[in-house]
């Protein structure tokens, strides 16, 4: 069953010029890193609803920071897993090929992948709240409450909160490709959080090729053109190789 569904997928991929991938926490899954939903996304009995708000930080920033050390020393750890290299190898395979990420553990840049949209920005970002610049940093641990070596503020993680609109810049840029995409991938993404839950559907009304790939099935499975349910790290490889050279 899987297999004739990706075969269609692929035959509509060597067919088409514009493809977007999006993607959610469930490609990362098998690379450890955990996701936000299952019970190995707790820390020390805290919601991640809890931690990644700008109230949250406003009230505790050594709380919010000790949170985000904890998980860049959890993910610095960790490597890219089949799922991410499938996708460096689809970025050269398409003519005009867009990356959008929901993730912040940088796991597609780490992979190679040349310019994923990360969405919702970097675990290995850094902003002043002050003087508004952001950073690299990649220190673990790192230096609780950190400060800005410009101008001594204090720094945040360089990620949207839940609450916190997205950039102008980047919506805009992604909308425009949704727009014009051909075929359209979803991989291991919920379809709870927005807008990213909407793009499936925005690519669909300009009349893409719609596929989501899912461990399970998810709301909007039904929606899509094709639902093929496995893992990121297995589906993801065998699509490019049936797209072939
Ligand atoms: P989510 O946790 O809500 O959903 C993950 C989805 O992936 C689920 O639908 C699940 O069925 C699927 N899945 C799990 N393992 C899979 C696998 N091996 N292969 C294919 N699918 C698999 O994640 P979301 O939709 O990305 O939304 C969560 C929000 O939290 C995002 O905004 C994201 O920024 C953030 N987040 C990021 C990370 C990360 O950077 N890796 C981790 C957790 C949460
Ligand atoms: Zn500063």
């Amino acid at each position: 069953m899987n297999t004739w569904a990706i075969r269609q997928v692929a035959e509509k991929i060597k067919a088409s010029t514009r493809v977007v991938v999006l993607t959610g926490a469930g490609i990362s899954q098998e690379s450890g890193v955990p996701t936000f939903r299952g019970a190995d996304g707790l820390w020390k009995n805290f919601r991640a609803e809890d931690l990644a708000t700008p109230e949250a930080f406003d009230r505790d920033p050594l709380l919010v920071w000790q949170w985000y050390d904890w998980r860049r020393s959890l993910i610095k750890l960790l490597k890219p897993n089949a799922g991410h290299y499938a996708l460096v190898e689809l970025e050269k395979k398409a003519e005009d090929f867009t990356l959008i990420t929901q993730n912040v553990d940088g796991l597609h840049k780490a992979a190679g992948s040349r310019n994923p949209i990360e969405m919702h920005g970097t675990l290995w970002r850094v902003r002043c709240l002050q003087c508004k610049k952001s950073f690299e940093n990649k220190e673990v641990p790192i230096q609780i409450p950190p400060k800005c070596t410009t101008c001594g503020g204090l720094l945040r993680p360089d990620v949207v909160w839940f609450g916190e609109a997205l950039d102008e810049k980047i919506l805009h840029a992604i909308y425009t490709c949704l727009q014009r995409v051909e075929v359209m991938l979803i991989v291991g993404t919920s379809a709870i959080v927005q807008p990213a839950a909407s793009f499936g559907l925005v690519a669909k009304r300009a009349g893409a090729f719609v596929t989501e790939l899912n461990r399970s099935r998810t709301a909007q499975s039904s929606l899509f053109d094709c639902s093929i349910q496995g893992k990121a790290g297995e589906l993801l490889p065998q699509l490019v190789e049936h797209i072939g050279p």
